[in-house]
């Protein structure tokens, strides 16, 4: 037969030859860093550089500051490679990461298919040009009380927009089947933002896994992009954010200097009469945070948003014993201003709270795709309990 080689017989072919391509440059990369390292280690102690033995120590130091980094960087390329690990073949799946034009073609899909449930409006512009979308979640009925959920702030934490998709599907697979999540679709809507920060997060699809902030330009600085969840006026650029451009919790150049952030700040804003929770989901550390995080003074509904936070953990826990820690932001991981949980509670929005979804750092943001499914399930639960606090306490 000619055509012997089915599709998948071609693509593990091709990936045992990356794979042997891969380990081979790793490994001669390593060896040439070790080798040059002793040798130059050897040469200092075999001569009498006089006064060139400084330049040598430097040298030395130098050198073996980048063999350690040359293990990092194969520790992370390593741990790329496991990320995704699901053989899901489709464009667009729930157990993958779909990257942001995948993303961006699901909001308009899933809108279509389900106008009684989904809409999809347009949020804003990116300051690369992409386009932002909002899905709003809910059976239309009149003065509805909201909740507005975004994902994607920070670009590397991959399993936030999808846990924003899983929401989605979830609402529209459990409406007319599952009591309670009918009842909240009836007397809620939910604001969905999959991907706040597009631009970020096309980025760390094509050219850094690990970036983390937006991507517009600082005015006369090589640095590039500002920490979106440092980029609120919450005690702007105190503490925990930086005014450097090069930081990568640098705070911008004025509040919602963003495009991606301003536009967050005017929705809020202009819907605050129904907007009663705002959940911004993060990743990593297994947390649920409520304000503040700018100061240790205490929030003046602490009393309430520690129990619902406690009870929603519990919730969370029963699914798969995943233990999450809870408490204010600035107690419970450390202080940090300008963030948009801080700023949308001072605003008005009570409910207002940051998830940190999984892990606690065997993969941090490199969480595999196998992770999803679980991950997403836990965090629904969590979700769901805040939301049904809200419609009978807001
Ligand atoms: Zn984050």
């Amino acid at each position: 037969m000619l055509n012997h080689y089915t599709d998948k017989e071609d693509c593990s072919i091709i990936a045992t030859l990356r794979g042997i391509t891969f380990i081979t440059i790793t490994i001669y990369a390593s060896l040439v860093c070790w080798v040059t390292l002793l040798t130059i280690v050897t040469l200092y102690f075999m001569h009498n550089f006089g006064k060139f033995g400084d330049l040598f120590l430097c040298v030395i130091r130098k050198c073996f500051i980048f063999c350690l980094c040359r293990i990092m960087i194969e520790d992370v390329q390593l741990a790329v490679q496991r990320e995704q690990d699901s053989n899901i073949r489709a464009v667009h799946s729930y157990e993958k990461y779909n990257d942001i034009d995948t993303i961006n073609a699901w909001t308009g899909s899933i809108a279509e298919e389900n106008p009684d449930l989904v809409s999809r409006s347009f949020f804003t512009t990116s300051y690369e040009g992409r386009p932002v979308y909002l899905l709003k979640v809910g059976k239309s009925g009149s003065n509805k009380k909201a909740i507005f959920i975004d994902c994607g702030f920070h670009a590397r934490e991959w399993v936030t927009p999808a846990f924003c998709q899983w929401f989605v599907k979830e609402a529209i697979n459990s409406y007319g089947s599952d009591e309670e999540f009918t009842n909240l679709l009836d007397n809620l809507d939910f604001y969905i933002l999959p991907v706040l920060n597009v631009d970020g997060y096309a980025y760390s699809w094509t050219n850094d896994r690990l970036w983390r902030k937006t991507r517009s330009l600082n005015k006369n600085q090589k640095c590039v992009g500002t920490d979106p969840n440092r980029n609120f006026d919450a005690a702007w650029c105190t503490g925990g954010a930086s005014a450097s451009p090069c930081s990568t919790v640098y705070c911008g150049s004025t509040p919602e200097s963003e495009n991606e952030t301003k536009a967050l700040g005017d929705f809020i804003r202009n819907n605050l009469s129904s907007i009663k929770g705002y959940l911004t989901i993060h990743s990593y550390s297994q947390m649920l945070l409520f304000p503040y995080s700018y100061t240790n003074l205490r929030a003046k509904d602490h009393n309430e948003l520690n129990s619902l936070a406690k009870s929603a953990v519990e919730k969370l826990a029963t699914l798969h014993g995943t233990v999450y820690t809870y408490g204010p932001g600035g107690k419970t991981i450390y202080i940090s201003a300008g963030g948009s949980d801080d700023w949308a509670y001072d605003t008005g929005v009570k409910y207002s709270y940051t998830f940190e979804l999984r892990d606690l750092g065997t993969y941090g943001f490199l969480l595999p795709e196998s992770q999803i499914k679980d991950t997403c399930e836990e965090t629904m639960l969590a979700v769901k309990h805040i939301a049904e606090h809200i419609l009978n306490n807001a």
